[in-house]
């Protein structure tokens, strides 16, 4: 193996970093020269006119300090053209150019497939799961999820002990477009009373006959965690009919969102306030936990050791509390398990 790639890919998730540490420093252990590959598959398409801001090579020097640091040093970037086979090839081209033997990809579902199309093409790869939404079925952990999770539990707390003070319900929207798991998690971790998920439909009407359910138990200061790929999964609300068939006054309809959700529960529930929280960012750029950065430090050496020992196509995971890996292919084949018991629960208490 003359040289090793390294990219980030998809979104950023917290633990990118310690993973690229890692990898730079097996491979500085095995004797290989490492290349960063900037912006995703970006970087091996060759976009920029200066050949160092889509590569670079990543000295111990220059990667032993990022480990802790918050999002990805090599920078990611969605690159659609690259689901065409002739932006594959051309990538193939650079690596070849550069003497890149093998390449780690550290991404989501999308990188791997990514990754995928270049294993057909004949380039060894392998990759890290990383990504905050918990979305890969083949492993327990990806790389940025247990902090996204405790990014929402610490500020969901915080959020509830002022609901408390107020007597106030609070509406709160975690990250996950397509998948309910941060919301989940961090609605049992902190005792929220109802948690809504893309994975189950769920009308506007059910969950304000949940927080009423809650206000007619003298509980006036439940929490609502919401994912926020439920507005798009949302059954057709009118709340003008809805409303004005109750003799209330309504205000004309705009699109879903935490703000007006948190209006609409209000009014429909007869409220003085309902408060509406966006967590956003923090969940993806906050510093990895302990867990993350332990698993991006094991993933990251065995990425490296699996390129060296000749065997590629594969995606690290965890499972059972051990690093393992398995065939890309078979791992995009796998189905998502959504804990619907533990959903069910949160919601019926
Ligand atoms: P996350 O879901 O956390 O954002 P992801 O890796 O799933 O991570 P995507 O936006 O789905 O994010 O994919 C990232 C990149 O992977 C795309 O911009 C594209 O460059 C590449 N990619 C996605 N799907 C394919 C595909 N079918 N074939 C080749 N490359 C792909």
């Amino acid at each position: 193996m003359r040289k090793i790639g390294v990219l980030t890919s998809g979104g950023d998730s917290p633990g990118m970093n310690a993973a690229v540490m890692s990898v730079a420093r097996s491979a500085a252990m095995y004797g290989i020269p490492l290349i960063g590959i900037k912006r995703g598959y970006n970087g091996l398409l060759r976009k920029s006119a200066n050949l160092k801001d889509d590569m670079q090579e990543l000295t111990l020097e220059l990667v032993l300090d990022i480990a802790d640091d918050p999002g990805t040093y090599l920078r990611t970037a969605r690159c659609l053209e690259f689901k065409e086979k002739k932006y594959q090839e051309k990538a193939v081209k650079t690596l070849k150019s550069m003497q890149i033997d093998g390449l780690v990809v550290i991404g989501g579902d999308g990188s791997f497939r990514g990754a995928q199309a270049l294993c057909d093409l004949g380039v060894p790869c392998i990759g890290i799961p990383g990504t905050i939404d918990n979305d890969l079925p083949y492993t327990e952990m990806s790389l940025g999820y247990d902090t996204a999770v405790n990014v929402c539990v610490e500020a969901i707390r915080k959020i509830r002990a002022t609901s408390r003070s107020h007597d106030r319900p609070a509406v709160v929207e975690v990250m996950g477009r397509h998948c309910g798991d941060i919301a989940l998690t961090a609605a049992v971790s902190t005792g929220s009373e109802i948690v809504v998920v893309p994975e189950v439909p769920w009308t506007v009407e059910g969950v304000a006959m949940q927080l009423q359910r809650q206000l007619d138990r003298g509980n006036y200061r439940a929490t609502i965690v919401v994912a926020e790929g439920c507005w798009e999964s949302m059954a057709p609300f009118d709340l003008y009919n809805f409303l004005t068939s109750r003799g209330k006054p309504c205000y004309p309809e705009e699109p879903m969102s935490a703000v007006r959700f948190a209006s609409v529960m209000k009014r429909m529930c007869g409220m003085v306030e309902a408060r509406a929280n966006v967590i956003g960012y923090v969940q993806r750029g906050a510093e990895p936990t302990a867990r993350d950065s332990a698993f991006a430090f094991e993933a990251g050496n065995l990425a490296v050791r699996l390129l060296r020992d000749g065997i590629s196509n594969q995606v690290i995971g965890m499972q059972k509390g051990k690093v393992f890996y398995m065939p890309i292919e078979k791992a995009l084949k796998k189905e998502r398990y959504f804990n619907r018991p533990l959903f069910d629960l949160v919601n019926s208490l």
